[in-house]
């Protein structure tokens, strides 16, 4: 059991937050269809469901909020954020969005043709979304230890070389734009990619041809990760790591949601020049002038801030400390998880917590929603409830390879009390798992968005 590592900061502001109790929740929970999206959040006591713009900022971010230079073009803080992500990526050219995506939708409509193929580690949903969009292939590439919910290895992240330079030699660098490298692989748990791993892949691009970009939202939780456990890198700090990290690559799409510790704000990065002008016109159609594209100025100084802040190790430590406290408390009491925890979550294995209830009665939501029932605390199912798919042709369902609930923290915000409360009310109901029940979908429809909106009932 690894200890406690105490919060690096104080707290100066508090936000109360209010227990309601189990027969108040259960009302909320018909009303809100039993969809955990549907709940209002001041009926929610503890908020597990994303670490996306949910973080606490600072006094020296909200210091920065005072200093917003609103003018249309060319503001003060575009100054500071353009040097803050050219001093992190090496970048020349920085685009500011309003939130991750947007960086993707820009990046594809402007690189991709119908039927081209991007290779990622794992793509992100969104990132997924805006490559099919514009014709093209998302392809996942993830070593296979990756996709092994229990077995330990130090960069579960990793993407498989082999493989890659297999699609290469396939298709070329003519059918593939770019490949991609998410750090830290969110939809594979939030896992780590190691250093190596990134100047392999940068070797095969190099071979054939092909730039190398990252979807860097997390990219300070994965320097941490590089520190801990790549060998070489101890003594390094985390801005030299970081540094090292997008030598390797020519561009980078980011949310600023989630390691620039701010509540909105995005960007895009990159060394070549001739995709300036075509995403700069994008840019300006669907977010604004290239000096704050969508964001206001008190934005990009908080992001400017956010970003020198979160590659403090002592910060790291704690982030990265809390998600595997948390990891570790759930593991005492039985309950079975992902291993090794990554950087952002902790995610039980609903499959093995629930072996009573079938895929199709959706385990991982029934935890979700018992969980909020019992103790208040939102989740999110990340399993069969969000990505079962009907085979258009032959109506077989086809169901993810696992059944997760996702515990994401939030950065800065929850403390090691609240932690325990959040481990002592999964473990109670890991206790009492025999008597949940399975869930149905009571408005059945097959969009791939359906766990935003769909209604259901207990069976
Ligand atoms: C959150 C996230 C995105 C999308 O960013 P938004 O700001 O939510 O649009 C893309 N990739 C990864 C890995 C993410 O975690």
């Amino acid at each position: 059991m690894t200890k406690y590592i105490p919060e690096p900061f104080r707290i100066k502001v508090v936000e109360p937050i209010k227990r309601t109790d189990r027969t108040e929740r259960g009302t909320i929970l018909k009303q809100a269809g039993y969809n955990i999206f549907n709940i209002p959040s001041e009926k929610v006591y503890i908020d597990l469901l994303t670490d996306s713009g949910t973080g606490a900022m600072s006094d020296n971010q909200w210091a920065g909020i005072q200093t917003g230079d609103e003018s249309y073009a060319h503001c003060r803080n575009w100054y500071h954020f353009e040097q803050a992500v050219q001093s992190i990526t090496g970048m020349k050219y920085v685009i500011p969005t309003h939130q991750g995506r947007v960086a993707e939708n820009i990046l594809f409509s402007t690189i991709l043709k119908k039927g081209m193929i991007v290779p990622n580690n794992n793509h992100f949903d969104t990132t997924r979304a805006n490559i099919l969009a514009n014709g093209g292939v998302p392809l996942d590439l993830v070593i296979d230890d990756g996709k092994d919910p229990e077995k330990y290895h130090p960069f579960k992240g990793n993407m498989d070389i082999d493989k890659l330079e297999a699609v290469l030699r396939e298709h070329g660098p003519g059918n593939i734009p770019v490949v991609f490298i998410t750090i830290t692989n969110n939809s594979g748990g939030g896992q780590p990619v190691s250093m190596e791993n990134i100047r392999r892949v940068r070797e095969v691009c190099d071979r054939f041809g092909v730039p190398l970009f990252f979807d860097a939202c997390r990219f300070a939780e994965n320097a941490y990760f590089i520190k801990q456990r790549e060998d070489g890198y101890s003594s390094n700090s985390i801005p030299e790591i970081v540094r090292e990290m997008f030598s390797y690559v020519d561009g980078c799409t980011m949310s600023a949601k989630k390691d620039a510790i701010v509540n909105i704000g995005g960007f895009m990065a990159f060394n070549d020049i001739r995709l300036l002008a075509p995403v700069k016109e994008k840019l300006i159609q669907i977010e604004g002038f290239p000096s704050y594209g969508g964001l206001a100025g008190r934005d990009l100084e908080a992001i400017a801030r956010g970003l020198v802040e979160v590659q403090d190790e002592d910060y790291l430590a704690y982030r990265v400390g809390q998600v595997r406290y948390l990891g570790d408390l759930l593991e005492e009491g039985g309950v079975p998880i992902l291993k090794p925890t990554g950087g952002h979550a902790v995610y039980i294995n609903a499959l093995k917590f629930l072996p009573h209830i079938s895929r199709d009665q959706f385990p991982g939501q029934s935890l979700v929603v018992n969980l909020y029932l019992e103790a208040g605390i939102r989740t999110v199912e990340v399993g069969s409830f969000m990505f079962a798919q009907k085979d258009p042709i032959t109506s077989e369902i086809k169901y993810p390879d696992l059944d997760l609930v996702r515990l994401a923290l939030p950065r800065r915000v929850y403390t090691g009390g609240h932690l325990e409360y959040v481990a002592d009310s999964v473990i109670r109901l890991y206790k009492n798992r025999d008597g949940l029940r399975g869930m149905r979908i009571l408005d059945h429809h097959d969009s791939p968005l359906r766990h935003f909106f769909a209604q259901l009932s207990f069976l």
